[in-house]
Order: structure tokens, then C-alpha cells, then sequence
């Protein structure tokens, strides 16, 4: 091939059909002696445990293998199976959580954890996995490919990036429905043979460990022999480069109000920034011009002096929040007024207790300015 690929076509699935069976038996050759001991990777009897496969699958959406597996070993003492997870608190999945970022995905996973104790048993198809809460396309896949060995195809940037070099696709999934589509009818060709559990997994492997972003080892590539972009030196230029996002900066402000040795914090209402997480209380409103002001509206009860005790920044996907922190003490005896936009529920928690209860970076954040 002289040029690379701006557009499916189909000749590249005629390609597809005839490469790829060869080069999937090469690759789980490859596999068998170089997968990494990983701890979801421990069977179960003949199995992967499908509580394990799915746990770790969710952890390792936006967080990387080296964070991820510590905080795996945790949750497994915690909650050994499905049903101990249905079982705990939000409190208590939210603090196995903490640390690991977007809380969504433990609040789904306890969600799901719910229904599938109630059901009694594991879905066994990608498509009865994508009914369950915060499990897309590729998670399903993921899923019923390893733990089920089902012929579910998959997704992630580490198969686009093989794809892409192996048959010099000079576009990404995300450029449209054809080029989505497309990826997705690779992915479901590779699935479609012997083991699709093995053949997936090492897919994901070789992204991972051999075809890396930067610098691909393609000496000890096992798809070597198949890859157009080794044979053409096109593999720094393929995958094409994503269009950055941009970044959006919110600006706001938070409070933290102490009574005695108490504090203020609040759970976010639903469908709020954080919804569901402890939090001091804060204003993200960009008509507020004063922040001191709108927090003496807010509560009339503090002295008057609020304290500032710097700014916070923080990131969460494609927002960047830069929040102004003061510091106040309380002097009301309780009726905390709420009269903000929404209306949190307010709890005053012991400072010696603040650091356990809060289970996000953003809140850590707000408190260490406080503290330091
Ligand atoms: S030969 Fe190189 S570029 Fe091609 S799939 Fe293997 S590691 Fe990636």
C-alpha cells in the first residue's frame, strides 16, 4: 500500500478477512507467554471470575493499570463478590472509591452491583451487559469477551492505535459513523474465531505493552510480519492526532464554615457538579461578581470576616474549576438557611472526622487550603 487510508472501504475488509485470522493466532501465541500477572487476570477454577473481570474493567475506564491495581486489591478484601457489594452503603463504595476519580463509575458499578444480585446471576452477552448502568459498548464487550468468552468485539484507543498502524487507517472512530463503524466491523472480525476472550485480551495487551503510543516496539510485535505502518515507518504519524478539546474554565467559590470543632459540609443534589459527594459549600454561578457577599446572603449567621485562604484548581474532563476557599466561623445555633439555587442537605461533621468522610480530590483540596 502506497498511501494511507482516509476513508473505509472494501477493499479493507476483503484485507481484513484474509490478515487477520493469521494474525490472531500469531498474537495469542504471543500472549500466552508475555500477558502481565495481573490480579483481575487470576481464574477462578477454569474461569476469570466475571465480578473480577468487571470490576477492574470499570476501574481502568480513565485511570491507568499501575494506579488501578492497588486500589483493585482493596476492593476485593472489601467486597469479595458481587453480592457484599450490593450489600454496602454509597458511603462505604464511595470510600473504596476515593482517589480513583470520576465517582460516577462507583456509584454505577453499586447500582449495577444491585440488579444483577437481585437477577441472580451475570449477564452472559456484551448486549445484556450494556442494559446494566455506566457499562458502554466497549466495557460490554470487554466484559462478556473475557470473563464469558463470547465473540463480542471491542473498542478502547489501544485497539484503534493496532488497527490504525496495521492497516493504515488515517482516520479514528470518532471522525464519523462510517469510520466508527468501520472500527467496529475490525473488531468484530478479529472476535469471531477460537477464543475470543484470549484473542481480545491480547489485543488490548499488545496496545498496552507493544504498540504503544509513542514509541512502538515493533521488533517484538507478533503482528509484525501483517503491520503496514512498519512496513512504510508511518508509525509515529498513525493514529492521527485527535483534535484537543477545549479546555473550559469555571470559576466559583467554597466556604468552609467552622462551628466550635465542627464543619459544614453538604451532599450535592442530583444532577449537580459532584452530585452525591460531601462537599463545603460552594457557588459555581457565573453571575455572582462577590463571593463574599453571596456566601454572607447565604448564611447570615457567620462573624463577618471571611478569611481567604487562596484558590483551588482543579480538572475534571474537559472543565477546568478555579475556586476561590475562605474560611469562617459560624455563630448560628443551628437553622442553616439554605438559599442558594439548590438546596443541599447540610451536615455538620467533627473536624477530626473530615478527612475520612471526604471522598473527592476536589474536597481534600478545599480542606487542605483551609489547614495548611
Ligand atoms: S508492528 Fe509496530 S506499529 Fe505495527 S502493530 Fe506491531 S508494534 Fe504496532
Amino acid at each position: 500500500m502506497r498511501v494511507k487510508r482516509l476513508l473505509p472501504n472494501a477493499s479493507l475488509f476483503r484485507e481484513a478477512a484474509k490478515i487477520l485470522p493469521g494474525a490472531r493466532l500469531d498474537l495469542m501465541r504471543w500472549f500466552s507467554s508475555h500477558a502481565r500477572n495481573l490480579p483481575w487476570r487470576r481464574k477462578k477454577g477454569l474461569r476469570r471470575d466475571p465480578y473480577a473481570v468487571w470490576v477492574a474493567e470499570i476501574m481502568l475506564q480513565q485511570t491507568q493499570v499501575a494506579t488501578v491495581v492497588p486500589y483493585f486489591e482493596k476492593w476485593m478484601k472489601t467486597f469479595p463478590d458481587v453480592a457484599a457489594l450490593a450489600r454496602a452503603s454509597e458511603s462505604e463504595v464511595m470510600r473504596a472509591w476515593a482517589g480513583l476519580g470520576y465517582y460516577s463509575r462507583a456509584r454505577n458499578l453499586h447500582r449495577a452491583a444491585g440488579l444483577i444480585a437481585e437477577q441472580g446471576s451475570y449477564p452472559a452477552t456484551a448486549l445484556a451487559w450494556q442494559a446494566l448502568p455506566g457499562i458502554g459498548p466497549y466495557t460490554a464487550g470487554a466484559i462478556a469477551s473475557l470473563a464469558f468468552d463470547a465473540p463480542a468485539p471491542i473498542l478502547d484507543g489501544n485497539v484503534v492505535r493496532v488497527f490504525s498502524r496495521v492497516f493504515a487507517l488515517n482516520f479514528l472512530p470518532e471522525n464519523g459513523r462510517e469510520q466508527r463503524e468501520a472500527y467496529w466491523k475490525l473488531s468484530g472480525i478479529w472476535a469471531a474465531g477460537k477464543h475470543p476472550g484470549n484473542a481480545n485480551e491480547g489485543l488490548m495487551e499488545l496496545g498496552a505493552v507493544v504498540c504503544k503510543p509513542a514509541v512502538p516496539l515493533c521488533g517484538a510485535c507478533p503482528l509484525q510480519s501483517a503491520c503496514v505502518a512498519r512496513k512504510r515507518n508511518w508509525q509515529e504519524t498513525l493514529p492521527p492526532v485527535k483534535q484537543r478539546q477545549k479546555v473550559e474554565i469555571v470559576t466559583g467559590a467554597a466556604i468552609v464554615l467552622k462551628n466550635r470543632n465542627r464543619v459544614l459540609l453538604e451532599t450535592r443534589p442530583q444532577n449537580s457538579f459532584l452530585a452525591g459527594h460531601q462537599l463545603f459549600p460552594m457557588f459555581l454561578d457565573k453571575k455572582v461578581r462577590d463571593w463574599r457577599k453571596a456566601f454572607a446572603k447565604r448564611f447570615p449567621e457567620c462573624v463577618k470576616e471571611q478569611v481567604g485562604s487562596g484558590t483551588v484548581k482543579h480538572s475534571i474532563m474537559s472543565k477546568r474549576y478555579v475556586l476561590e476557599v475562605f474560611l469562617t466561623t459560624f455563630i448560628g445555633r443551628s437553622s442553616l438557611k439554605n438559599t442558594g439555587t439548590e438546596s443541599p442537605k447540610s451536615t455538620w461533621v467533627s473536624q477530626d472526622r473530615v478527612d475520612e468522610i471526604l471522598t473527592n480530590s476536589l474536597a481534600r483540596k478545599i480542606w487542605k487550603a483551609v489547614k495548611d
